[in-house]
């Protein structure tokens, strides 16, 4: 059995049954790695860390002490999540050697979960990107052909579970950024609803639209770390209070009768791609022959979310990345005639050229004379957006659409385009914009071998229904794992 290749569901089972070590799973991960270093898919590793936390969970599990799915099983987290003692770069010459002093909270409670975290993935900038080509430390490749981009920002995450360099990890959603890289790489991603799950920790793009989740090989994984990660958070005042669910006890009925199924006219009149359209249609009629209801909704503003997003987004990036003068982070500048000089000169070092693209953006849509014209109008926009959706959930329970435009594209296709590249965004922003939960599963491969991925979305909170279509669909539709 090639173990590396196991869900967690499958791996937790062999290491009750003592069939594995932890340990063993641990060495097997880090060969993995070895292997496939050249995809340059993490930016370090913790193999010593890694191996002791094993030790410890082979320990417990001998004695008999009630341990968790996740226990002694190798995860990886994106470089832009603080954990104690370890290098926190965000993939930005400005954090080269920024050491974090603290854990983020979703670190302490995969830690309490027993995972173990071998090592960090590589993103774009500061999780800006949808290709992982802007990172200061070298292009990220698509495991499935690596002369293709994996997606981003999260395209390390997505592509080390891809690659089966690991079991699961864990990317953040600012516009997309979990999604669109799970859908490129052929696995499962959640954008958990705004707040559900802890930013405390994990370093801001933007503020009002960033959330952490999950990426894993099934559904079902996809909700044994959500149960892990999500909750209340005091040391964070966007998250919510509400009510601790059991995702992978209670979100799985293995029917979807009944249930009813929003399409948006909207989403599918952008579409162009013939091998997009024709697997959401399969799965559209999937659905429809077992059971679910197909309904057709409107969001009329929808065509406007990606604007929305750009100026939102930059608008929180410019005031965000103001810390980042060169004293307190990064290298600064040896020469410099004053205080001004230096921060211009070690941010135009320190920064790469998409990060500087959307600072000035930002910067501009803040400034005095344009800000009703483009933030108040952005704000007024998202509203709207807002609005859309509630009504569009008062008549159907999830809203379906392609992750994203295309499937992956060939690394530096894209990369003199930003126009082009943002984009591989519209299907995905609007449901961070309206603050909503969205999962991408893999419904297809095109004619390149390329994986497609189909786009679940809820209300707020709908986690568990988006798990329950996912898993329906991955067991009686369509399973990469199968094609692979
Ligand atoms: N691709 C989008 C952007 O570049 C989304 C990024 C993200 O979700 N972090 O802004």
């Amino acid at each position: 059995m090639e173990i590396m290749k196991e869900t967690i569901e499958n791996v937790s089972n062999l290491l009750n049954n003592k069939q594995i070590s932890s340990v063993e799973l641990v060495k097997e991960s880090l060969k993995q790695i070895e292997q496939t270093k050249s995809l340059n898919l993490l930016r370090e590793t913790y193999n010593e860390q890694a191996l002791d936390v094993a030790q410890i969970i082979d320990e417990k599990r001998t004695k008999g002490e009630k341990l968790t799915p996740l226990s002694g099983v190798p995860i990886i987290i994106k470089d832009n999540i603080n954990m104690k003692d370890t290098l926190t770069t965000c993939s930005s010459k400005f954090l080269a050697n920024y050491v974090s002093p603290y854990n983020a909270t979703v670190v302490d409670k995969l830690i309490q979960a027993g995972a173990i975290i071998i090592g960090k993935a590589n993103m774009d900038e500061f999780a800006m990107g949808s290709s992982s080509e802007n990172c200061a430390f070298g292009v990220v490749h698509n495991p499935i052909n690596p002369e293709y981009v994996t997606g981003g920002s999260s395209g390390g995450s997505a592509g080390t579970v891809a690659g089966n360099q690991c079991f699961a990890s864990l990317g953040t959603d600012t516009g997309g950024s979990i999604r669109q890289p799970s859908a490129f790489c052929g696995v499962v991603g959640l954008k958990p609803t705004y707040g559900l799950v802890s930013r405390y920790g994990v370093v801001a793009f933007a503020s009002s639209l960033d959330q952490v989740g999950p990426i894993t090989k099934t559904v079902r994984d996809n909700a044994i770390m959500l149960d892990a990660i999500a909750g209340y958070d005091n040391k964070e005042f966007t998250s919510c209070d509400v009510k601790k669910e059991n995702y992978y006890k209670d979100s799985f009925n293995n029917s979807i009768k009944g249930l009813k199924i929003g399409i948006a006219k909207e989403f599918f009149d952008l579409l162009e791609n013939e091998q997009v359209i024709k697997s959401c249609t399969n799965a559209i009629e999937f659905f429809k022959q077992n059971g679910a209801e197909i309904i057709e909704i409107s969001l009329p503003h929808i065509k406007d979310a990606l604007a929305v997003y750009y100026v939102l987004s930059s608008a929180e990036a410019a005031s965000n990345l103001a810390r980042f003068d060169g004293i307190k982070y990064g290298v600064p500048t040896d020469e410099f005639a004053d205080i001004v000089d230096f921060y211009i000169k070690s941010r135009t070092k320190g920064f790469g050229k998409e990060v500087k693209r959307r600072i000035m953006l930002g910067n501009f849509v803040l400034s005095s004379g344009y800000f009703d014209a483009y933030y108040n109008k952005a704000k007024a926009v998202q509203n709207l957006i807002i609005s859309e959706f509630k009504n569009a959930f008062s008549k159907c329970d999830v809203i379906i659409s392609p992750t994203t435009p295309s499937s992956a594209f060939k690394i530096g296709e894209k990369v003199n385009n930003p126009l082009e590249m943002y984009l591989n965004d519209i299907y995905t922003v609007p449901v961070n914009v309206a603050t909503l939960s969205a999962l991408s599963i893999p419904c297809g491969v095109d004619k390149n071998g390329m994986p497609l991925g189909l786009q679940l979305i809820g209300d707020r909170f709908s986690e568990s229904k988006l798990y329950n279509l996912g898993d329906y669909f991955e067991k009686n539709c369509f399973s990469i794992r199968e094609v692979k």
